[in-house]
């Protein structure tokens, strides 16, 4: 199918409703149209080659044109395309996946509940912990506890325990029993009020005790979070913020949840990120990285406190998705998590390719538009401002970190901005070599778009 970069964009404005999207905006400006990639480059319609700094959505870890995973999802086709796991039935990818899957989690996951994606994953999280406290006769405890600009997904139930508000804002959301606290954002919350980082990160956990106090331990099931906020722009917690998280739920009975979504399968140097975080969680949403995003597929890792009482006394758990288990993506999933042990890719962001992101974002900090840049394994954000000695942030109508993209595009680098926050989370694969590129890039984008603030006159 080869038509014009202008017949795709008048066809797709025709007739895609694209997600997150303003559909006239979208419409009248044209969509890029991408059309193949390698490795850590995509490629659109114009042929422009770009080098795709998010991974896709967070998703492509073991990078593009993967031959294992493309033979694995053929192979499981001519096989067999589908098979359910409904009325006792199972196919073999799914059983190996499951067995695969406790093996790399952390000590004391033996079990998965299969979903189509994160969101799905999240909507299973909140039935299973509902029903794990109505099976121990305690069904008063209903609330999940969760953060305001968390992203847990888009179904009803994701974008509620989720806490941006402008899906709130839309469709009666969020749905009953869903709280929200402060994230734990030290620019925001923590340095207006003269606080280090770690005394911070202990304030942060203790909104969440106090939000317990005043609920009532008693009717509060669960807290969600992902280790590092993805979509909320990077926001790596103080390292004392998880641990006193943990100490708090254990103190009160409450159940733990890891959204692993972004940071699970190396993206942080170790398999997931609780283990880089310093937590030990109860159930664990996966989705994204399990199978590289060549497919979809998501879940729940579940820990042993849960799985039993689900399975000694739970009787038929009535939740379960066509998809659970689909022998093609569980398939996918089996070779890329191969792939990631084969290529040694969680110790080589550990070691190697994320110590190195971290020295490069540590020169970039030095950048006159950057207040503060931060990593996390292979993932990084830089803060724009306007003044860099006293820290002051930019007028947010000038939306800042869009100026910024608008340059990135031109210059050939997907690189996301949340509000001020310019982030990245390229593929695991990547070389130190391709990381200096990256960052060349990068420091380009920032020099034009300070070139922008001083001509117009944004800097004083
Ligand atoms: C992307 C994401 C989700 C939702 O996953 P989908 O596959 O888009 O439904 C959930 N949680 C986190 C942390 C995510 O980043």
């Amino acid at each position: 199918m080869t038509r014009s970069t202008q017949e795709w964009q008048a066809a797709d404005a025709a007739h895609f409703l694209h997600p997150f999207t303003d559909f006239q905006g979208l419409a009248r400006k044209g969509s890029r149209v991408i059309t193949r990639a390698e490795g850590i480059y995509i490629w659109d319609s114009e042929g422009h080659k770009i080098l795709d700094a998010m991974s896709g959505l967070w998703c492509v870890n073991v990078g593009y044109g993967q031959q294992a995973l493309i033979d694995a999802a053929t192979r499981q086709l001519r096989e067999l395309p589908f098979y359910n796991a409904f009325f006792q039935t199972a196919t073999p990818p799914a059983i190996a996946l499951a067995e695969l899957l406790a093996e790399v989690a952390p000590a004391g996951f033996e079990h998965v509940f299969f979903a189509g994606s994160g969101s799905e994953g999240n909507d299973t999280v909140v039935r299973m912990v509902r029903r794990y406290w109505d099976l121990l006769g305690q069904p008063g405890r209903q609330i999940i506890i969760s953060r305001h600009n968390a992203y847990h997904g888009s179904t009803m139930a994701g974008a509620s325990l989720g806490g941006m508000s402008g899906m709130h804002a839309q469709g009666g959301l969020p749905i009953p029993g869903i709280e929200h606290i402060q994230q734990p954002y030290w620019w925001e919350h923590g340095r207006p009020q003269g606080l280090t980082r770690e005394a911070f990160g202990l304030m942060a956990a203790h909104w969440l005790e106090e939000r317990i106090l005043a609920l009532g331990p008693e009717n509060v099931a669960a807290f969600i979070g992902e280790p590092i906020q993805g979509a909320g722009g990077v926001i790596i917690p103080p390292s004392t913020y998880w641990p006193e998280v943990q100490r708090i739920c254990d103190r009160h009975g409450i159940l733990l949840v890891s959204d692993e979504v972004i940071c699970g399968f190396g993206r942080t140097g170790r398999w997931f990120g609780c283990e880089t975080q310093g937590f030990r969680p109860d159930l664990m949403t996966f989705a994204k990285g399990v199978t590289s995003g060549y497919i979809p597929l998501g879940g729940v890792l579940v820990g042993e406190r849960i799985a039993r009482v689900l399975i000694e006394k739970g009787g038929e758990f009535n939740h379960g998705y066509t998809y659970s288990g689909h022998p093609v993506a569980c398939a996918v999933g089996l070779a890329n998590l191969g792939l990631i042990r084969e290529l040694g890719l969680v110790e080589r962001v550990r070691d190697d390719v994320g110590p190195y992101l971290a020295e490069a974002y540590a020169s970039l900090g030095a950048h006159p538009l950057v207040g503060d840049a931060e990593t996390c394994g292979l993932m990084g954000a830089l803060l724009l401002v306007k003044d860099k000695s006293t820290g002051e942030a930019f007028p947010e109508a000038l939306e800042i970190g869009m100026v910024c993209r608008g340059h990135c595009f031109r210059e050939g680098l997907i690189m996301r901005a949340v509000g001020d926050r310019m982030i990245v989370a390229p593929p695991l694969v990547i070389t130190r070599a391709q990381i200096d590129e990256m960052v060349a890039l990068i420091r380009r984008c920032l020099d034009l778009t300070l070139a922008d603030a001083q001509r117009e006159g944004w800097l004083c």
